[in-house]
């Protein structure tokens, strides 16, 4: 605990950092929380607060803060051979034993990994084989990608279009072209009309529709989150992915799975497709591949669009800096070992997945929850003004940004998007913990209630 420096730090820091996704201007005013150190699944800022992280960092922090192997997986490495690359015809082990690793992980048809920075640039490396695949085939006109509103794919410029955020695509235009997109499974907020099997049917057929009128020659493959993250935690109705399975059936167009939250345990298997019963012919990956400890992401290629890349492609032209680089690749591999050592994936699927669903569904009948919902260890809560019909809060009060800043200042790290309050904690949070968290999150719940209701709230720094 060092007290004195938050103040000098938060002067540096608006006279000289921008933040990602940020309201530069409104953070100067305010001021930023310095986190400092962390541990398991608390982090600590620097006023001497420990902070439960119901979001694992970015959604990325699955083994917890503070593990050993992991330092010395990528101290060891470092000097051993901090960098090389892999291009030239040159590689090194760390890159190769970990592309082992993920194809004995991933579904029987994916054996080969393409290496990448981040998630983003994983998505675009998803654009440059999805059109060169059809290239090769002789199919070049099958260009477009469909892809689903409210999606994110990340923040470079293939990302962004890819992702479906309106206020990125307000600010980054003119998008890639080529790039489509359709209604989102989002039941809560644009189904209840409907029944939810039958509201996940009509996205799919959302989806068939498209084919149709971009003409299925035109239509290169579909992307989409097996549940989609940073849009809200939105678990897609039963009917949903079975029906949008048959329709890629149908029509010859590949399947793009992102991987890059729901990958490595997130929903109780290793992959989100897994969950799903998917068969993907690409899976961008990220985030929890490394536990966030170092920067690595990547695009697992099934077979049938690796054996055409291979075969008939002759020298691809593509490829980052830091593909595959060492020290991010040997943190990457140790924490898949400890994940398997430590039965992570099993333990989210039959015991924390389960505890977190019916602790957190106690949460909906709290008077501003119209819904709660979870899955392995995601969870949303939909804030609504009145339980009875589900009617939503007016936007200008800013129920969603209220309650996590509420969460934050009460020990809790709990995410908003508009009036959806998510989390995605650590995957070795404990049973304890998760009722610690489920506590958090109904003080902040009554709070907020209680705000509202006097509408007199000022808002809490962030
Ligand atoms: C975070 C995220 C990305 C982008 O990853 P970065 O490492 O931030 O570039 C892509 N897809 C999904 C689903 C994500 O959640």
């Amino acid at each position: 605990m060092n007290r004195p420096i938050t103040g000098e730090l938060q002067a540096l820091d608006r006279a000289h950092h921008l933040h990602p996704f940020t309201d530069f201007k409104a953070l100067g005013e305010e001021g930023s929380r310095i986190v400092t150190h962390a541990e398991g699944v608390y982090i600590h800022d620097s006023e001497g607060n420990r902070i439960l992280d119901g979001m694992a960092g970015l959604w990325c922090v699955n083994l917890g803060y503070g593990r050993e192997e992991l330092v010395e997986a990528a101290t060891a490495q470092l000097r051993e051979l901090p960098y090389y690359n892999n291009f030239f015809k040159t590689t090194h082990p760390p890159a190769v034993r970990l592309a082992e690793k993920l194809c004995q992980l991933a579904p029987e048809h994916v054996n080969r990994v393409f290496f990448t920075g981040s998630g983003s640039e994983a998505n675009d490396t998803v654009l440059r084989m999805v059109r060169r695949y059809w290239a090769l085939k002789g199919r070049p006109d099958k260009h477009i990608v469909i892809a689903r509103e409210n999606a994110y794919h990340g923040s470079t410029v293939a990302g962004m279009s890819l992702g479906g955020m309106a206020p990125m695509h307000g600010q980054g235009g003119p998008c890639v072209p080529g790039i489509e997109h359709v209604r989102q499974p989002y039941w809560f907020g644009e189904g209840r009309d409907q029944s939810p099997e039958a509201f996940g049917r009509a996205c799919a057929q959302a989806i068939e529709d498209k084919i149709l009128t971009l003409g299925e020659d035109n239509v290169a493959a579909f992307i989409a989150e097996p549940v989609q993250g940073a849009g809200g935690a939105i678990i897609p109705p039963e009917s949903y992915w079975p029906a949008v399975k048959a329709v890629l059936a149908k029509y010859d167009i590949l399947l793009v799975i992102d991987e890059v939250i729901c990958g490595f345990g997130r929903l109780g298997e290793w992959f989100g497709s897994q969950h799903y019963g998917l068969e993907p012919d690409l899976m961008p990956i990220a985030k929890g591949l490394s536990s966030g400890y170092l920067p690595i992401g990547g695009v697992l290629v099934g077979d049938r669009v690796a054996t055409t890349l291979i075969d008939d492609g002759g020298e691809f032209f593509h490829g980052f800096t830091y593909s595959g680089h060492p020290a991010c690749a040997a943190v990457a591999l140790k924490n898949l070992e400890l994940m398997e050592a430590e039965n992570i994936v099993e333990r989210v699927r039959d015991d924390l997945g389960p505890y977190l669903a019916s602790r957190w569904s106690e949460l909906a009948e709290h008077p501003i929850v119209g819904e709660a919902r979870s899955l392995g260890l995601v969870g949303a809560l939909e804030l609504v003004a009145d339980q009875a019909s589900g009617a939503r809060f007016d936007k200008s009060l800013g129920a969603g940004s209220l309650c996590r800043d509420l969460c934050f200042a009460n020990g809790l790290v709990m995410r908003s998007v508009g009036d959806t309050m998510i989390i995605s904690p650590p995957l070795v949070i404990t049973r304890e913990q998760i009722d610690e968290l489920v506590r958090l999150a109904r003080q902040a719940l009554d709070e907020t209630a209680r705000r509202l209701k006097n509408r007199t709230f000022e808002r809490t720094p962030a």
